[in-house]
């Protein structure tokens, strides 16, 4: 292993914090390597040992480690404060440039990340509606909280929780259908009039990089209008990162809420949801949904969060960020043909995913049918290689504005090598 730090070291962190992680993907075998430092597409260990980094910290960095243009605003912004606990400038312009490119957002209100916001944005819908019912996919995440914190179940018999300590009675009221499948979903809101919304990922991004098919969307919002169900889009990772107007502007389907974090926080913790004014206007102080956070809007996070939405709308750095992932996941798709290997590479602006085993991942339920042993090796070759992967098979590989052809380069090469290491066996 290139990452060489000792057993004894990891052993202590083990004993410290459970998984010796502070959030469980983070875990593999032998050791989680840990980090030093990072800079543009390259991250470096305690042991000095250099990445190429296609984790990206699971989506906030799309521009990459320690851009200087966000050092400098945060830096600037530290020397003057860094929460007041009243509104600041930095949260009023981030606020103001949201609400003035997203297509949903005729009002926002900020948070501290994507689970505050999906819990923020599910307890409106609900206080909204006044309807208890939510609708998610299969392989959808939304943060770590109860009410989504539930296992795939048929979508009419409601579901279970996923993990330990969630009451059944906290999921109870969720129902699970699966992606790319208007017609399930239809006949659930046939069936029931308690929904008061459905939650789901326009692009979902937790089970690897599953897109829309064609109209998807458009069926969505037309099914949850007729059946007066409100039409959620949790944008955590597709905002800002599928475009300005990240994806609803991308499909042209607006929905009625939305919820982000990651790019907004700029690489600091962040997340806001927002939507349609009738609904938003239920927020405390001016309605009876309570939402609260000391550190929601912070001038920190939000001075990196816009910062990084600014420099993104420049020198067309969406269009050239897709072309580089879109080269990249093309040349990866045709290794993996060349090979005779079953696998398939699927991509959309600077997501892509790599799955063995199977042909096409158009929803949770193919996800689950990915050969999860072959990613685990693929993902200790490639640590090997100098190219850190995010460890989970169901995870995203994100590219930076920053990761350049040298790296794109070396990744091609290092997942060549390890496909035919694999076909020599
Ligand atoms: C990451 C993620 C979340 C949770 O965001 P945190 O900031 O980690 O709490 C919610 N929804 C989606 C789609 C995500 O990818």
């Amino acid at each position: 292993m290139r990452h060489s730090n000792s057993q004894a070291e990891d052993e202590e962190l083990r004993r410290l914090t459970p998984g010796g992680v502070s959030s469980p993907v983070r875990a593999f075998k032998p050791y989680p390597v840990v980090i030093d430092s990072g800079q543009g597409c390259r991250i470096t260990d305690i042991d000095g040992n250099e990445y190429i980094d296609l984790c990206m910290a699971y989506g906030p960095l799309i521009l990459g480690h320690s851009c200087p243009r966000v050092v400098k605003a945060v830096r600037d912004q530290i020397k003057k404060g860094s929460v007041f606990g009243t509104p600041s400038e930095p949260e009023t312009q981030l606020i103001r440039k949201i609400a003035s490119t997203v297509p949903c957002a005729d009002m926002v209100r900020l948070a501290c990340s994507g689970t505050e916001a999906t819990m923020h944005a599910i307890r409106l819908a609900r206080g909204y509606t006044k309807k208890d019912g939510l609708v998610k996919m299969n392989g959808g995440f939304h943060g770590a909280h109860d009410a989504v914190l539930v296992a795939a179940g048929s979508g009419s018999a409601g579901s279970l929780p996923a993990s330990a300590g969630v009451p059944k009675d906290a999921v109870k009221n969720t129902y699970t259908v699966e992606y790319n499948d208007p017609g399930s979903f239809e006949s659930l809101l046939d069936k029931r009039n308690d929904i008061a919304a459905v939650i789901m990922e326009p692009v979902l991004g937790n089970v690897g990089v599953v897109p829309p098919q064609k109209d998807y969307l458009q069926q969505m919002r037309k099914i949850t209008e007729s059946h007066d169900v409100l039409l959620i889009f949790d944008e955590v990772i597709t905002g800002f990162r599928l475009g300005p107007q990240s994806a609803q502007g991308c499909f042209g389907v607006t929905p009625d809420m939305t919820t982000m974090g990651k790019i907004i926080g700029g690489g600091y913790p962040a997340g806001a949801f927002m939507g349609r004014r009738d609904i938003m206007e239920l927020v405390a102080p001016n309605g009876p949904v309570y939402a609260a956070g000391t550190f929601a809007g912070n001038p920190v996070s939000a001075t990196a969060g816009l910062t990084t939405v600014e420099m993104m709308a420049e020198q067309n750095r969406y269009d050239r960020l897709a072309k580089r992932t879109a080269d990249l996941a093309e040349r990866l798709s045709d290794l993996m043909t060349d090979s005779g290997i079953t696998g398939c590479v699927q991509h959309i602006a600077s997501m892509f995913s790599i799955y063995f085993g199977i042909d096409e991942v158009t929803c949770g339920g193919d996800a689950a049918k990915a050969d999860r042993e072959m990613f685990g090796k693929m993902f200790g070759f490639m640590l090997n290689r100098g190219v850190y992967l995010p460890p989970g098979p169901m995870e995203v590989e994100f590219m930076s504005a920053a990761t350049d052809r040298d790296a794109v380069n070396r990744v091609g090469d290092a997942f060549d090598d390890f496909l035919r290491s694999v076909k020599r066996k």
